[in-house]
């Protein structure tokens, strides 16, 4: 009989005979392992445990301690859903069932929606289906016959799914939970062994959907669960999950009058006052940070001709992205979704010499993405938005330092949020553009500056654009939720398509690099991360309103007005709450409102000049003259992310 030999991660080999079962190197290693196997990688591709092994291979066995384990689970349990669904509401259509960050989830075309009893019926088949330890089975059909197979069964969708994932294939494959007639689909894999592995997993809503996410496909329910390694990672996970659910930023976003959205402009924000205040206050801020280190603030057009798309390549490959429109003369047109092409444009007007150089461009106007209405959420996911967007026209010489001042200024913004951050270096992907010796370089450079910044970084090779190499950076939010937000972007490609160059010293003409620069990334966006960050409750300097002055009674309206206008002319944003209400319940309504200092005068502060302190956490700091108070807000104002935030 013919053998294999597969090599494992600690370089040892071991022989079998051709056609085994990859399970077997794990029984052969130790009954241990086989027992705690999931799955193997077998030459770099993550496999069944019954993957035939036909020649010598690289051999990984996968057990929860491995970085697939949690996918393969959560994708495993989304079968194990299809399979509760199908068994409880005969007739239903599985659409698909993919692994997410969170969790998981699958779609189904049902006659009617799922309710909460529903899913309470489903969660408890699935866990009567792990108890039963019912083996996955993969089996491999010829094509046409699955096709059939499935479409008999009522399943068009499936039907689709086989054509256009398996196109030129002669046989796909099917996998089944105990055998074909308890739960059968169409999935490339792979899974977990049998159901039994599953334990800890829980389902948590259904929403409305569309096949493949278009409104104008067919309706669907998705139902969403999450599935973890450990009961003690469920349990933590779902703590966080409650947690986000009272900071979730549409519901604050309403409760504290921030932002609203109508049906007629979808994806794209109404800003009401005190949103304009905080969106204001962070783009001054962003300014702030920007301008005193070299950058200058531009403004490019909005709408540009289909020219210019061509140029930068997003025509062919980003225009169902954008909104077109149509000029007067019939020239068609597009709305920017990113500013870079117009600051290519820009930098190129004019003749640039080596010692202009860097060029910071900074750029806050707004653009636009033509979302699928169905992904559209709050303001995570909308059509119009800004971003705190830059772009730097450097040599390569200057790469290294103009990323290291960069670093810095994620730095020192990251800071003043009181949030960590975790920087990712995207190294030359396989396929590439430009010179390798340049990408080299520039690689070299940013390693350097981010072990100049002091900045520990995580090296994802071969995770950079295919244009350039790239540092991301994961925003750690109060609650322990990860968030991509700052990113810097070599970027040897654009430079080339609009000739973008510059006088060297040697009076000839050179190629400049642009690094694509954003810290908060879109305005939008980050306000949603901030405002659940925070749980609505923002610090001094970010608060809509830092104060709110309640007068006790009618006759201390007037000193109350004085008090208001003193910190207005200090630069406080103050409100004057003079409505006939009682104190107490004006204290109450000046917490829900999130607003951090509420200053109540009556006869006594009225004969004293003076302010009571309350916090919105409930503290009382007692009496405090207006100068005293406005020097200590100034000083917390000033002080930013220091100051511990009291929710
Ligand atoms: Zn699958
Ligand atoms: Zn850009």
């Amino acid at each position: 009989m013919n053998q294999v030999t597969v090599t494992l991660p600690d370089g040892s080999q071991r022989t079998l005979p051709s056609g085994s079962p990859v399970r077997d190197v794990a029984e052969g290693i130790s009954p241990r392992l086989a027992q705690a196997a999931l799955a193997a990688v077998v030459d770099d591709k993550l496999v069944d445990l019954t993957y035939p092994l036909q020649r010598d291979a690289s051999v990984r066995i996968v057990t929860d301690k491995s970085p697939e384990a949690l996918p393969l689970y959560r994708h495993s349990t989304a079968h194990l859903l299809a399979a509760a669904v199908t068994n409880l509401f005969p007739g239903v259509q599985c659409g698909v069932g993919p692994a997410i960050d969170e969790g998981f989830y699958y779609d189904f075309v049902v006659p009617r929606p799922f309710v909460p009893e529903d899913l309470e019926a489903i969660e408890q088949k699935m866990k009567e289906l792990a108890s039963q330890d019912l083996p996955y089975e993969r089996q491999m059909w010829p094509r046409d016959e699955a096709k059939s197979f499935f479409a008999k069964r009522g399943e068009p969708l499936k039907v689709q799914l086989i054509e256009e994932k398996t196109e030129g294939q002669k046989e796909v494959s099917c996998y089944t939970i105990k055998d074909k007639e308890t739960f059968i689909d169409f999935c490339v894999g792979p899974h977990v062994p049998s159901t039994g592995k599953l334990k800890a997993f829980k389902l948590l809503t259904t929403s409305n959907a569309y096949w493949k996410g278009d409104a104008r496909n067919q309706p669907m329910q998705r139902v969403y669960g999450t599935a973890f390694l450990s009961e003690k990672d469920l349990k933590a996970h779902l703590t966080q999950v409650e947690e986000a659910k009272k900071r979730d930023h549409r519901k604050l976003g309403r409760e504290l009058g921030l932002f609203t959205f109508h049906q007629w402009a979808p994806g794209a924000a109404f800003w009401q006052d005190k949103g304009t205040t905080l969106y204001n206050t962070l783009a001054n801020y962003m300014r702030g940070v920007l301008l005193p280190n070299g950058y200058v603030e531009v403004k490019t057009p909005l709408i540009f001709n289909k020219a210019l798309w061509e140029t930068s390549g997003h025509w062919a490959h980003y225009r169902q992205n954008m909104f077109q429109v149509q000029g007067s003369e019939g020239e068609e047109m597009a709305i920017k979704a990113m500013n870079c092409p117009g600051h290519y444009l820009l930098y190129g007007s004019t003749v640039h010499s080596y010692k202009e150089l860097p060029i910071r461009f900074h750029e806050q106007t707004p653009l636009h993405r033509n979302e699928l209405a169905g992904v559209l959420s709050g303001l995570t996911r909308v059509r119009q938005f800004a971003q705190d967007d830059g772009h730097c026209f450097v040599m390569q010489e200057q790469i290294g330092d103009e990323v290291e001042r960069l670093l810095k200024l994620v730095q020192r913004v990251y800071t003043d949020l009181g949030m960590t951050y975790q920087p990712k270096l995207g190294t030359r992907p396989p396929e590439f553009l430009g010179e390798i010796e340049k990408w080299n370089q520039a690689e070299a450079q940013l390693k350097a500056a981010l072990d100049r910044a002091g900045m520990e970084y995580q090296l994802n090779d071969g995770d950079g654009a295919f244009y350039g190499p790239k540092i991301d950076f994961d925003v750690t939010d109060a609650i322990g939720r990860k968030w991509q937000c700052a990113t810097i972007q070599l970027d040897y490609q654009m430079p080339e398509r609009f000739d973008l160059k510059y006088v060297g010293a040697d009076n000839a003409e050179h190629r400049v690099v642009v690094i694509h620069r954003a810290i908060f990334g879109s305005f939008e966006r980050f306000i949603a991360i901030l405002i659940e960050h925070y749980a609505g409750a923002f610090p001094l300097w970010l608060a809509p309103v830092q104060a709110t002055i309640l007068p006790i009674a009618d006759r201390h309206l007037q000193y109350a007005a004085f008090v208001r206008d003193q910190l207005q002319a200090a630069e406080l944003r103050v409100e004057l709450d003079d409505r006939q209400e009682k104190i107490n319940y004006k204290i109450r309504e000046a917490q829900l409102q999130k607003i951090p200092y509420m200053l109540v005068v009556g006869d006594r502060e009225v004969e004293n000049s003076t302010v009571s302190v309350r916090e919105r956490s409930g503290g009382d700091k007692g009496a405090s003259s207006i100068d005293t108070f406005v020097a200590a807000a100034h000083d917390e104002i000033a002080r930013k992310g220091q100051v511990p935030v009291t929710t």
